[in-house]
């Protein structure tokens, strides 16, 4: 570890537990919140309050001090939390607040400089309920020279399953350019994440058949996870493992808890064109190509987050050591991918790698990438996607493709 990588130094200041107000009445509804997380990524603050259970919430701005509060409703907050305070060590974010505010209102206040942040956005998530606080610092020049917090000391004694994001590498490194961060270090892939996309209510594509995409992903997915784990010895973990709905977000943040050293995000094309086919796979990054914006749109449909909104986000991080990663990544799968589906459909075309601006792709910290295996809109693919070997093809394209990319890292899998 890099001296200049301090600790975030999170202090978790002695744990006041105030008197909580009055006794609740009989018959309480209120939820206990009991956890309160904070990560600090390179380009954003993130603080999420585990909740379990869906609540009404609203949100505001307070000026001077400058502060962003979020009321949960029908809440009571745990004793261990009441009163607590995180101090942050950033120029944008100061410290984060939570407490009782009246008796059935759970307040989170996060104190911020609104002349250092460029937006904040409060949103919930499902299973479990939970809701999010992202704020944006101000210009990638403002952000401190920090990776997330080396120790997650938020997280309250008896709640530590999640473990902390962990990176030991300083992205402003001035090195970084010329090699990557991962080559540096001889960094080892121990875990892979393999996110299948959409799920539940969110088909994705549908084939002219009635073949859905989500359906598609989750088996090439299973398969892929199968073949890393079984000839690799490479912990896979699936973002889902059945027919449920994942939110784009919540995808990569699983990655980060899992500490992933790769995340791949597998999903079925589509074109207006149905004539037009073949493999593509995508790296996260700013792309002048409108077609890959159409599909990026396409992907981030179920974001709350526009493209313009997006982009502003993305040019703080196309900096980031991890695109390097993230374009090899994709090149050593798109090649692979091609030659193991040509085998079964040899009229494949090869639509190589392309920078994209997709929202799952953004979260994560490890190289990312989607691919998109081949076109449900091309009735030729579509009835091959419907068969177990070309999924199975699929799924052994991309493990070659991650095996490959392991192997050029000059250091393997677990040893
Ligand atoms: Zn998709």
């Amino acid at each position: 570890m890099k001296s200049a990588h301090k600790s975030l130094g999170l202090v978790l200041l002695a744990a006041l537990v105030l008197s909580l107000p009055a006794a609740p009445p009989q018959g309480d509804q209120r939820i206990e919140i009991v956890n309160l997380r904070r990560y600090t990524h390179p380009n954003f603050t993130r603080i999420v309050i585990d909740i379990g259970q869906l609540r009404d919430f609203t949100f505001g701005e307070l000026r001077d001090p400058g502060r962003v509060y979020v009321d949960v409703l029908q809440a009571k907050l745990n004793p261990i939390l009441q009163g607590q305070s995180y101090l942050v060590k950033t120029d944008y974010v100061s410290q984060i607040r939570i407490s009782q505010k009246t008796i059935s209102t759970v307040r989170l206040a996060v104190d911020v400089d609104f002349s250092r942040i460029e937006s904040y956005r409060v949103y919930h998530l499902f299973d479990p309920f939970r809701l999010v606080v992202d704020i944006y610092p101000r210009g990638a020049a403002d952000v401190p020279a920090q990776t997330p917090a080396p120790a997650d000391k938020t997280v309250p004694p008896g709640n530590r399953s999640q473990p902390p994001v962990k990176r030991d590498v300083d992205p402003k490194d001035p090195n970084l350019n010329a090699t990557s961060m991962a080559r540096q270090l001889g960094l080892g892939v121990r875990t892979v994440v393999i996110d299948p996309g959409h799920g539940g209510p969110k088909p994705g594509t549908i084939g002219k058949s009635g073949l859905q995409e989500k359906e598609v992903n989750l088996a090439v997915g299973l398969a892929l996870k199968k073949l890393l784990v079984e000839k690799a010895g490479i912990d896979a973990i699936l973002t889902r493992e059945s027919d449920v709905d994942v939110g784009l977000d919540d995808r990569t943040v699983i990655a980060n808890q899992k500490r992933a050293d790769l995340f791949v995000s597998i999903h079925t094309n589509a074109h207006r064109d149905r004539k037009r086919g073949g493999v593509e796979t995508f790296f996260l990054n700013i792309s002048p190509d409108p077609s890959v914006v159409e599909l990026a749109a396409e992907e981030n449909a179920t974001s709350t987050k526009n493209i313009g909104e997006m982009k502003t986000i993305l040019q703080r991080i196309v900096q980031n050591s991890k695109i390097q990663e993230s374009h090899d990544l994709a090149e050593a799968i798109q090649r692979n991918l091609v030659k193991a589906l040509s085998s079964d459909l040899p009229s494949i075309q090869n639509l190589g790698v392309k920078g994209g601006p997709f929202w799952v792709l953004i979260g994560g910290e490890m190289p990312s990438v989607l691919v998109e295996i081949s076109h449900l809109s091309n009735s030729k693919e579509e009835a091959k996607l419907k068969t177990g070997k070309y999924r199975e093809l699929a799924a052994q394209g991309i493990y070659d493709g991650i095996m490959e990319y392991i192997r050029s890292l000059g250091k393997g899998q677990r040893p």
